[in-house]
């Protein structure tokens, strides 16, 4: 009986995509922000077959609007690879980027963008023409059940605690 599950779970490791397992790493990094009470957005850059930078959300803690993961990201894949172009690495993201980040990976010229969940409020896809550089691949829907479900809690968390801190005044 233990080995029958074990092939099991074998199986479902080799079902397992590139993209998906690039996505959990992204999520990893969404869960530090919500750590430290950001929005929980996580990234990772990925060149080659390796992760060559990682990033979250960090506005609140840096009081810096522009602290988006994406933003940290390519700063830092940039800063690793000496070379301001990243056409051929791919971000994973674990939520759709907002048109500054859409704009910066434009000036990147990234290869590929693959994110989890959409962004209805903000993300880039709701403008047109594309802020994108044409020649930028775009892959959705990765995890995004897991993806959107950290946002969810976080706003709800956010605000039952707004209305907890009124009651009490
Ligand atoms: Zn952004």
């Amino acid at each position: 009986m233990t080995a029958k599950k074990s092939k099991t779970e074998d199986n479902i490791e080799l079902m397992i995509s590139d993209d998906e397992k690039y996505m959990l790493a992204a999520l990893g990094e969404s869960r530090k922000a919500l750590e430290e009470n950001e929005v929980p957005i996580g990234c990772i850059i990925v060149g080659g077959d390796s992760v060559i930078a990682r990033g979250h959300n960090l506005t609140q803690t840096l009081n810096d609007p522009t602290a988006h993961a994406e933003m940290q990201a390519i700063t830092a894949a940039a800063a690793y690879l000496s070379g301001k172009y990243l056409d051929r690495c791919t971000l994973y993201v674990t939520v759709e980027p907002c048109p500054m980040c859409a704009a910066a990976l434009n000036w990147a010229q990234i290869g590929k963008i693959v994110y989890g969940c959409k962004d209805p409020k903000r993300g880039f896809s709701l403008f047109k023409p594309s802020l994108l550089h044409p020649k930028t691949e775009v892959v959705s829907g990765i995890l995004d059940g897991e993806c959107e479900k950290l946002m969810k809690e976080f706003f709800a968390k956010k605000r039952k605690a707004k209305t907890i801190r009124k009651k009490n005044k």
